[in-house]
Formats: structure tokens, sequence, C-alpha cells
């Protein structure tokens, strides 16, 4: 008798479990198991043999139409060459001396055929692929593994693996489940019965060897249900955990600096900045830490949220950190606390109020001195509030009373660097993080693992919609009118950005390539495929500038800014910029997180089809922040129709941030999208899809909370306990830690 512990070497040999072992990295009965097909063939549905790509490695099902064996000069050597059909389109397929092999390959013999596609002579082929008879009398007369096993009409179809045919893994995957009798269910009987799903022996079977589509589908929900609730019970550990660690209660007074504060803010808050607020104050005065995340469009006011929240800190007591992915979003963090807080956050000061706190800036680019007065603010507590980069992470940082640490833009920023602002104090501070990605609720939940998700949802009242266009590099008119549309705003007083999806010129130019959000926090111009396999090379901030200067923008006051410019240089172009010295500004993404310019209302973007669909929208929500309309001008050289431009013209269609993320999503990897700091993640992520399975994980989160504070340890529940150990292999384990 056998259960998925047992070694496969005692159920299949020596020979059998080495490949298996080496190839795949199966070895237990178990693991076997949880190695799914990736697809499946209908038994007799001939695959399309017109979308083989060359250089893949493919299982095709179909039928011989002739097969002519020919002799070699050599001895004993042989060639036969087989033309097989799919009914419309042929694929030649060629053996060398497998004559046993291939003996029953005659026309009319429909068999699966394992191989790498080639090119030879123009034509493709497979040579020397594994053959597998489906006809089951010629099986059966060779004795052979026979397609007894694919009796159910549809042939699974696993991940290949080079030198293992697919029929090896499906036959090895028979014997398996025939011998073992019994196998731990992790799922506890009360959620299967609730959800109606099969047992996991069942569901194994059904996946392996369904006998219809209707088979999978059931097989797999039940799989699904085990990924969703070993994930969502590991983030309900999670929190359990952190209601046990103990931090300190920070309540806000009735007349401190938080209630001055909204006596002389300028404008009502939005309803949803009124209720989050109020969610943060009750969670920010338990004993234990605040996780939240604040999701929230760009411009909907996150700041202003966040800066409350740091006030009711210092009234506590305490002190607040907000952390910025960037010296340049620090430096306009610094302006804009400053400009919000008035003489409230000038302690020191000539003009401060009474009771006002100070607010200190820590940056790697600070002069010595200034560093050192900074540190000691910090150390010594005269600044209730610090505005730093990662450069508020080193050792030398100490705070006097860290009561609370925001977060800005997440996305940005590693989970194991925030982490390190949490360590440091001997009760973790409460933690903040805002993003203004849009991301997708299961997203969400899966990628920020045990963060509670607010969502500003509204945007403040007086707001202009901004007007997206696509503009097509081949039509001059438009192209005229859009450098037109800059000019026209710069006369009405306005300000304008260029954004180029590389910096240029340097010949070290990393020319990023790929939209990674989480690239090096400074360095900037990561749009897609700025070098993508023989296009032209991206538009680049140091050609594009010059031009501008002389020819389109020519008289009006242009200037650069990237990720190469000393951090100095970016902060004084930025508060010309913000001062209205510069008419335009020809920039990277630098500016994509929270530049904050509310007379800036149109932007160009060059080569817009190199950015991706979130990054795009998230670009343009730099213009409009005003109560001027905004303009975001795509300009691409795509063609209309083309996959490109469709992406374009979803992002001009809608203002809907979470229908772009929805889109952008479904157009990535989610690996892509978890981030390869996440993939720890990724393998727990197997058949469930964050967008379609979206309920599943709903309720499998309900489920995991409730078992969870019912039974922290899973002492009830062995079977889910010895799953969720598996399935935290040390990366996975080492991310929710963070999480
Ligand atoms: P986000 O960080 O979410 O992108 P900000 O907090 O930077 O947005 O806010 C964008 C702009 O809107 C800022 O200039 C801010 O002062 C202003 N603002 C914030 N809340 C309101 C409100 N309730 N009414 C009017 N203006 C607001
Ligand atoms: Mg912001």
């Amino acid at each position: 008798m056998i259960d998925q512990t047992t070694r496969l070497r005692d159920v299949l040999g020596e020979k059998t479990a080495i490949m298996l072992a080496d190839a795949l990295g199966l070895e237990t009965a178990g693991d076997l198991l949880a190695h799914l097909p990736r697809r499946y063939e209908e038994r007799g549905e001939l695959t399309d043999l017109a979308n083989l790509t060359v250089g893949e490695v493919v299982t095709v099902q179909a039928q011989v139409v002739s097969a002519e064996r020919r002799p070699m000069r050599e001895r004993r050597r042989s060639m036969l060459t087989v033309t097989v059909t799919d009914g419309r389109h042929s694929l030649l397929v060629v053996f060398f001396n497998q004559v046993r092999q291939t003996r029953d390959l005659r026309s009319g013999v429909t068999a699966l055929f394992a191989g790498k596609v080639e090119e030879f002579r123009g034509r493709r082929q497979l040579t020397n692929p594994e053959v597998q008879l489906l006809d089951a009398e010629i099986a059966d007369a060779q004795g052979c593994d026979g397609a007894e096993g694919f009796a159910g009409g549809l042939v699974p179809i696993y991940p290949s693996a080079m030198k293992i045919p697919n029929w090896t893994i499906a036959k090895c995957v028979r014997m398996v489940l025939s011998d073992l009798t019994e196998i731990e269910d992790p799922l506890p009987a009360a959620i299967r019965s609730e959800h109606r799903l099969v047992g996991l022996l069942d569901a194994y079977s059904l996946v392996h060897q369904p006998s219809s589509w209707a088979d999978v589908t059931r097989g797999r929900a039940r799989l699904k249900w085990d990924e969703a609730l070993i994930l969502q019970v590991a983030l309900a550990q999670r929190r359990f955990d952190n209601e046990q660690t103990a931090a300190t209660a920070r309540h806000a007074g009735p007349d401190g600096l938080l209630a001055a504060f909204d006596a002389t803010v300028p404008f009502a808050l939005t309803a949803g900045q009124r209720t989050v607020g109020e969610t943060i104050a009750t969670e920010i005065a338990r004993p234990f830490p605040m996780h939240r995340l604040l999701q929230g469009e760009v411009g909907s006011g996150k700041t202003v949220v966040a800066l409350r929240a740091m006030l009711t800190a210092v009234d506590a007591g305490g002190q607040a950190v907000l952390l910025a992915p960037t010296e340049t979003l620090a430096a306009q963090h610094l302006r804009s606390l400053r400009d919000l807080l008035g003489p409230l956050g000038r302690a020191g000061e000539l003009d401060a109020a009474p009771g006002a706190t100070r607010i200190a800036l820590v940056t790697g680019s600070l002069g010595l001195r200034a560093r050192r007065e900074a540190l000691a603010a910090v150390a010594d507590g005269s600044a209730g509030l610090v505005v730093g980069t990662h450069a508020l992470l080193e050792e030398s940082v100490t705070f006097r009373d860290l009561a609370l640490v925001v977060v800005d833009e997440q996305h940005r920023f590693g989970v194991e660097q925030r982490d390190v602002l949490r360590s440091r104090s001997d009760r973790p501070p409460h933690l903040l993080v805002m993003t203004a990605t849009p991301i997708p609720r299961t997203v969400a939940m899966t990628v920020f693992g045990d963060l509670e998700v607010s969502t500003l949802t509204e945007l403040p009242a007086g707001r202009s919609p901004i007007a997206t266009f696509v503009v097509p590099a081949a039509n001059e008119v438009w192209t005229d009118r859009m450098w037109g549309r800059i000019r026209d705003e710069v006369a009405a007083g306005h300000q304008a950005y260029v954004v180029c999806p590389r910096i240029g010129e340097d010949p070290a130019d990393p020319d990023p390539a790929g939209p990674d959000p989480d690239a090096d926090a400074d360095a900037d111009a990561t749009a897609d495929g700025a070098t993508e396999g023989g296009r032209r090379p991206s538009a680049a901030v140091l050609d594009v500038l010059p031009a501008l200067r002389d020819v389109e923008l020519a008289g009006l006051r242009v200037a650069a800014l990237h990720g190469r410019l000393h951090p100095e240089d970016k902060d004084r172009v930025m508060t010309r910029f913000a001062a209205g010295d510069i008419d335009v500004l020809v920039a990277t993404t630098v500016i994509e997180v929270g530049v904050d310019v509310p007379n800036a209302t149109v932007m160009v973007v060059a080569d817009a089809d190199r950015f991706g669909i979130s990054q795009l929208h998230q670009l343009r929500g730099r213009v409009g922040r005003g109560s001027a309309p905004g303009w975001c001008l795509l300009y691409t050289d795509a063609e209309p129709g083309s996959p490109a431009w469709e992406r374009l013209a979803a992002v001009a269609a809608t203002s809907d941030g979470a229908q772009l993320a929805r889109l952008d999503l479904a157009q990535r990897r989610e690996g892509d999208v978890l981030g390869a700091a996440q993939s720890g993640g990724r393998r727990a992520l197997r058949l469930l899809e964050l967008l379609k399975d979206e309920d599943l994980i709903l309720s499998a989160r309900d489920e995991a909370t409730a078992l969870v504070r019912a039974d922290p340890e899973l002492s009830a529940h062995p079977g889910l306990a010895a799953a969720l150990a598996a399935t935290l292999d040390e990366t996975t384990a080492a991310y929710l830690e963070k999480g």
C-alpha cells in the first residue's frame, strides 16, 4: 500500500524514478500526482499543424498519410520518412534507425508524436520524435504501454520535459493512481461539502484521466481550492500573529495638530478620505500594528490621508515617517507637506504656530552638515515628521519613538526595505502603504499578503477629466496639431510634459527593457521593450530635447528630467518646473510617480506603445491635477488596428484605472505581476487565476480566516497543516514573513 509520501522508486522502479527526479524534480507519489497536465488533446481531434513554432517541443496528434522506408548507405541503417496530416496541413516526420518503434506507422494510423519542431529545406519536421499509437488494437498487439491509458477520450499533455515522453508520465501517473488507496486530504470535510468539492484522490483521477471536459473542470475546481485555501491560511495566520504582536496604541487628542490641520485645510475632505481616515485612526489606536494598504487613483488625495494619520501619530507623542522611492519624490513630498501644514510644520522657525512640529528630510544626497542636523532632530524627537528615501533605512538613523511608517508607491519599494524600518524599534510601528497603481482586489490580497485594503474611489471635486487621444506618427497634420496643443496650453499659462521611453546618448545607457515596476528606485525609463528585436530604438530624452527646442517648441522654456541627472539638478529642475519657470519638461518615467504640478495640463507620450497599460494610466495622472482640463496625447507609429494600437485605444477610451489594471493583468503573465521578488509565491499559484477565480479566492479567504481564528495552529486539521508546510517552501515563507 502506498501513500503520497511513498518514494517513486518503490512504485516505478529505480530507473524511471531517477529520470523523473532529474528531469522534473519529482520524488514522491504526491509530487507526481501534483504534476498536472498543462492541457488536453481530444482523442481523434487532430492537432492543428499550421501553428507549430520552430524550436518548440510539441506533442501532436496526427494521422499518417504515407511512410517510406529507405536503406541508407551504411549497412543495417535505415531512414523512415513519414508524412502526417491534421486533415489540412502536413508535417514531415523522419526517423533514423528506429525500426522497432516505427514498424506500425502506416497509412491511416493515428498517433501522438512528441519532439522538437525543426526546419529542413523550408519545411517543418520532427526528427526521431517519440511515438505513441492511438489505435488500440495495434497498441495492444504490440503489447506496449498502449493507448488504453488514453481510453478516456482526452489525452493529457504534460508540461514538456525533453527527455520524457508525455505518455511515459501518463503511464507513471496511472501506476501510482492504481496503487494508491489513501491520500491525506488537506481540505477540511466541512469546506468540501459546503463548496461541493470532490476528494483529493478523485480530483487527481479526474485531471489525470478525464473522460470528459466536465471531469477536468470538476477536478481542477477542487485543486484550485487547495491552492487558494493554503495561500489564504498562510496569510490569515500572518494576520493572526500580527494581532498577537504588541504595538503602542496611538490616540489622537481632541486639540492637537490634527484638529488644527483640519481647521485650516483649504478644502473639504472627500467622503472617502474621511472614512479611510477614521479606519486608520481606529487601527492605530489598537495595541497591535496596523497593516493597511491605501489604494487610490493618482490625484485622489492619498497624501492628505497619510498626513492626517501622521499628525495623529505626532499628537500621540510619537514620530511618523513618509518613505518615498526616489529623491525627486521625497523632495516633492517635503514641499507638499510643508505647504499643507503651513505654520503647523515650522517648529523652530519664526512663524511657527503654537504646538507646531518639524519636518526633517533624510536622503542620500544631503550634505554632511544637513544630514547631521536632520538625524539629530530625528533622534531627539524634535522632528515629528520625517520624509526620506531608503537612506532612512541606514543603521545610523535612530528615532526617538517611531509610531507610524507610511510607504508611498509600494510597488517601487522592496518588502525587505519596509521590513527594516519595522524592525528598527522594539515595538513595531503601525504601517500604511500607499499605491496609485490600481490593483485588482485579489491581486492586492495575494501580492500584498496580509495587508488590509482601503480604496479611495472618488477624485476631489473640481477636477477636470483628462482627454486622451492616440496620435498616429504617420499623420503629419495630427502631429503638428499635437505640438500645437502644447504651444497653446503654454500660451494660456499652463505647462506640459513630453515623456520618452529612454534617456539616450550615453553608450552606457542601459536602454532598459520591460516595464519592471520593481526596478531600482531611481532607475527610470522602464518602458516596454525599448530595444525589442529589430525595432528602431525608442525615443530618447536627450535626442528629442534639442529637436523640440529648435523646431516644434521653439521659443518655449524646455528642460530635461531623467534618472542620470545629479539629485541636486533633478531637484532644481523639479522646483523650477513647479514654480512655473520651465514650460515643458522632457522626461523619462521619473515623473510617473507622484509628481504633482497642478498647472501642467498636457502630456505627450512619445512611442507610447512601448509603455504598459497601467504605466500609461499612471503617467497621464500627472496632468489634469488642477481645475483646467488635461490632455494626454499618445504618440505612436503602431498601425491602427494592430494589437499595440488597440492597447493605446483602450487607455484612451477609459479613465477607469481598475478596468485598465484588469486589462493589463489579463495581457501579462501573472508571474510578471507578482514580480520576480515574489516568485516564491508563484509556486502556490498554478491553477488559480487571480482574475477569473476571484469569487473562489474570496470564499477561501473567508474560510481561512474562520479556520485560523478557531484554531490558529490548525491542530484539528493535520492534513491542511502538512500541505501548508509543504507549500511554504523557503522562498515563499520568507516572502510571507516580509509581507
Ligand atoms: P495622490 O497622492 O493620491 O496622487 P495627492 O494627495 O497628491 O494625490 O492630491 C492631489 C492634489 O489634490 C493635491 O494638490 C492635494 O492638495 C489636492 N487634494 C487632496 N484632497 C483634496 C480634497 N478633498 N479637495 C480638493 N483638493 C484635494
Ligand atoms: Mg501621491
